[in-house]
């Protein structure tokens, strides 16, 4: 029988509906229920038990839920697994209901807020070590704009870029959650309505936000920024149902302030996740040694935007080494640093009206704690530019501190509801009340020995609970003797063992303590709402002061990274050069060291005339690695840290490249030579003369011709057009021809020996081009079995016979530099040879019956140019 629904069914349909795709927790009383496929969903991510509840349509409907108390937990499993929630409280009490439509009245419910990855503050929600961004992504017809904010702490970034740079853009933020106009594809973005994203109102909202009448004062604004603030505005207000969180007065960023970096260079150069999805392995975690989430924060953001301006990178180097210099501050500073509350995100839940008392007083010790910082630090001679303005940001708490020292107990509690957290001594009112609930708690002490003598029943008792309240309990054997009409008892309850009775006296004090508790509580209330004004009125100081303390953390870790593992700092010019000292690898270092094992150093030297290192040398050899610690060198310099070398000198690169050959990235449903040559094709049209690129074997994800081909004009195209800094790992021997014709490359290879039929990797790099190539002996070095080895062995004599005779695949490609090159300078390049060459299948060819093919597609590619 499919009857009409019941009044909560309809009235939870009708919250569901709003919902939409969000999972909706229905607040019943002490739990948050889900129903229908929401329950199915939860049970099944949170691997509790699904249950019904009553029919609808004449089938069961399913049911689960989750304790309200402990709902943190349960809302932190759904986000991590993909979710999004919808919180529908109870907006009325059961009595209010009643009072408004009867005993069948239904309480009043409403989403109040959706829990999503982007919009979290809870601290059990959040990573310590992780901002949480939320980003609004508006593409205009003059640029991109993106606004971030980290609602946790307030933080909010304004910036415009191009459209191509879109992806480079996100990577480098690493949202956890993005919304986009519904018209715009864009991958995993949640789509909202395109009139949420208009700039007028994005103009409009941060003036009221911010009490300004023109936005000048904040910086130049352009009509992209102004429309994705408008989209950040829009989806808070959904979220939140209305009430925004707290944002602090957006800075802005332009695109030239910091290192480019693209999607892929971040993924192969596992800055702040290894390839292999986690943290372990990246160059964060082997950098990180701050001692507080918010300088983990800002570590991370410092290595994932690295400075492009001297100045600001030589002032964080000379922060560092203030501290690097003084190792007892450095050790009494993190001492104090450790200590130190979370103040940002304790701000940030406090400013969106979801702080408790526990929050206020880590506000409180955290400003404290501030100010102590910042007299260690003041009286340390020398203070570098970028310390002293952390300084500035420390204190001017003074008062604020006060006041909460005087306001709250030592440790507040998480509940604001049981009240406790303000101290004696603050309020004489609540004192007084407190002492009245106190003499009467004293006083029914008091009347239990008084009854227990009147009486002369020992066991007698003055209990309290829930239901009754306070009451007399004697067990059942002395009920008759309190039951007298004359004994000033009056009987309450039988029990199976005991009787209870109420007095005359025991209710004049409960009746006491209850009114006393009412008032104490409703007044501690009123001290909270006023704190946390106290407090909402400095935010934006609190959170100046929560960014200095990230600052001087991460100064102060960064120069503990260098001591440990005896960094230096580097020196930072204009020019473009890399002059590296015996230079490492931070985390193959770190890594070799857990199993006693030593990283060999090596030396790179890049400048105007030698721009250009082709590197060879037999698998394993540590090609991979070399190419990949001068880029993180670069970036670590560039991001303020000291350097894992020697020596360092660097010229500030504008981007940074890393290209890895064949990179398997089937997920995202492209072949791997085509991913491989869609990375090139970027950096060819994005490298600039102040760029540093990193190639390691691109061109073997193909045929080895066309492999070859490609490599010798990316390599011609770096060296001719791009000119700009370059190492290119490289497993074909043919390329080291390249030094005839390139003024400004040289070549280098990985040392390896052979010593009684072993290969000996020795990881060290020399000059010049690489003997051979060892492949074989690698393979040996695998444990691949010796019959197929000898089988190799075979089949490599002849080919390299057969190359001989045709006068040598390497002097056949005379010519082809010049071709690839022509071809290089053509947007379409790569495609097109790449097309040619692969529909020529040159496999199947002969090298003589190959180069002829070749000079055949050359003539044909010159006419058509013609
Ligand atoms: P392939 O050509 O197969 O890609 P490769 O020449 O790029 O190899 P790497 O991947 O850089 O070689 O290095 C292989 C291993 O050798 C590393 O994982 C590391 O353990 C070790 N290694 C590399 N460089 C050094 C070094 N400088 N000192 C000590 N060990 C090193």
């Amino acid at each position: 029988m499919s009857g009409k629904p019941t009044p909560m069914m309809e009235q939870y349909l009708a919250l569901k509906a709003e919902a939409g795709d969000a999972l909706l927790f229905y607040r019943m009383g002490d739990f948050f229920e889900l129903f229908f496929d929401d329950a199915k969903r939860a049970a099944a991510i949170l691997d509790i038990a699904l249950t019904t509840r009553g029919e609808h349509d004449g089938m069961p409907v399913p049911m689960c839920g989750v304790p309200v108390h402990s709902a943190e937990g349960y809302l932190a499993r759904l986000i991590k697994g993909g979710a999004r929630v919808a919180i529908a409280e109870q907006t009325e009490t059961p009595e209010q209901a009643k009072k408004r439509g009867g005993s069948k009245a239904l309480v009043a419910r409403d989403i109040v807020r959706f829990v999503t990855s982007g919009t979290l503050t809870e601290d059990a929600l959040l990573e310590p070590r992780r901002a949480n961004l939320l980003v609004a992504v508006a593409p205009m017809r003059g640029g991109v704009g993106l606004a971030a904010c980290d609602i946790s702490t307030g933080e909010t970034v304004l910036e415009e870029c191009s459209e191509d740079a879109v992806d480079a853009a996100l990577a480098r933020l690493g949202a956890s959650e993005i919304v986009a106009p519904d018209d715009v594809e864009l991958n995993d973005a949640t789509p909202r309505p395109r009139s949420d994203f208009r700039s007028e109102e994005g103009e409009r909202r941060l003036k009221a936000l911010h009490g300004l009448a023109m936005l000048d004062a904040l910086g130049d604004f352009t009509r992209p920024m102004l429309a994705a603030a408008a989209g950040l505005f829009a989806y808070l207000d959904h979220a939140g149902r209305g009430t925004l969180p707290f944002l602090q007065p957006p800075t802005l960023r332009a695109s030239g302030d910091h290192m480019a970096m693209d999607a892929a260079t971040r993924t192969s150069l596992e800055i702040l996740q290894a390839q292999s999805g986690g943290r372990d392995g990246s160059l964060i975690a082997c950098v990180d040694r701050c001692v507080t989430g918010a300088g983990a924060r800002q570590l991370a953001e410092d290595l994932s935007a690295p400075l492009a301006a001297k100045v600001l990178v030589d002032a964080r180097h000379s922060a560092v080494r203030h501290f690097h210099a003084d190792p007892l501050l450095r050790a009494d500073l993190r001492a104090m640093l450790k200590s130190l509350p979370d103040i940002g995100r304790a701000l940030g839940r406090i400013v969106a009206g979801r702080g408790s008392p526990r929050d206020m007083g880590q506000v409180r010790d955290g400003l404290d704690q501030a100010r102590r910082i910042r007299d260690t630090l003041r009286a340390s001679a020398d203070l570098p530019s970028l310390l002293q303005t952390a300084c500035a940001g420390l204190g001017g708490h003074a008062e604020l501190t006060d006041l909460l020292g005087r306001a709250l107990v030592p440790s507040p509690p998480t509940e604001r509801s049981g009240g406790g957290f303000i101290a004696e001594g603050y309020d004489h009112a609540l004192d007084d009340l407190r002492e009245t609930s106190g003499n009467a708690r004293r006083a029914i002490a008091a009347l239990e020995a008084k009854y227990r003598e009147e009486t002369g029943v020992v066991s007698l008792k003055i209990k309290h609970n829930k239901v009754l309240g306070y009451f007399i309990e004697v067990p059942a054997k002395h009920g008759d003797s309190l039951m007298a009409p004359d004994s000033g008892f009056t009987h309450r309850q039988t029990m199976a063992g005991a009787v209870r009775f109420n007095s005359l006296g025991l209710h004049e004090e409960a009746s006491r303590i209850a009114q006393a508790g009412a008032h104490a509580l409703a007044a501690e209330e009123a001290h909270y709402e006023d704190l946390c004004a106290r407090i909402v009125e400095r935010r934006n100081a609190i959170a100046a002061t929560a960014a200095a303390l990230a600052r001087i953390d991460v100064s102060a870790a960064l120069a503990e990274r260098a001591a440990e593992g005896d960094w230096t700092r580097p020196e930072i010019l204009e020019d473009p050069c890399l002059e590296i000292t015996g230079g490492r690898h931070p985390v193959v270092e770190s890594a070799l060291a857990k199993t006693g094992e030593r990283f060999v150093a090596n030396d790179c030297t890049l400048g105007t005339d030698d721009r250009l290192w082709l590197i060879g040398g037999p698998n394993m050899g540590g090609k991979s690695t070399f190419l990949r610690q001068n880029a993180l060198i670069m970036l670590l310099a560039q991001a303020g840290s000291f350097v894992p070398a020697t020596k360092a000198r660097i010229g500030l690169a504008d981007r940074i490249f890393s290209r890895v050959g064949a990179s398997d990235n089937l997920a995202r449903g492209r072949s791997t030579f085509m991913v491989e040559m869609v990375e090139t094709a970027a950096i060819l049209a994005q490298a600039t003369p102040r760029s540093f690129v990193i190639l390691d074997e691109v061109g073997r994800g193909t045929s080895t011709y066309d492999g070859m081909a490609l490599a010798w004009a990316v390599v011609e195209a770096v060296h001719e057009t791009l000119k700009c800094r370059c190492l290119f790992a490289t497993h074909y021997h043919e390329l080291s021809r390249l030094a005839d014709t390139c003024e400004a490359l040289s070549l280098h290879h990985v040392r390896a020996k052979e010593w009684k039929g072993d290969l000996i990797l020795l990881h060290e790099l020399a000059n010049g081009a690489a003997d051979r190539s060892y492949g074989l002996s690698v393979a040996k070095l695998a444990g691949v079995p010796p019959p197929v080895l000898r089988r190799a062995r075979a089949i490599l004599d002849k080919l390299e016979k057969g190359r001989a005779e045709t006068g040598g695949l390497a002097a056949g490609l005379g010519d082809l530099p010049l071709f690839a090159a022509s071809m290089a300078a053509e947007e379409s390049r790569t495609d097109a040879l790449h097309s040619a060459l692969a529909e020529a299948d040159l496999d199947a060819l002969s090298p003589r019956e190959a180069l002829d093919l070749l000079y055949t597609l050359k003539a044909q590619v010159d006419e058509t140019k013609v």
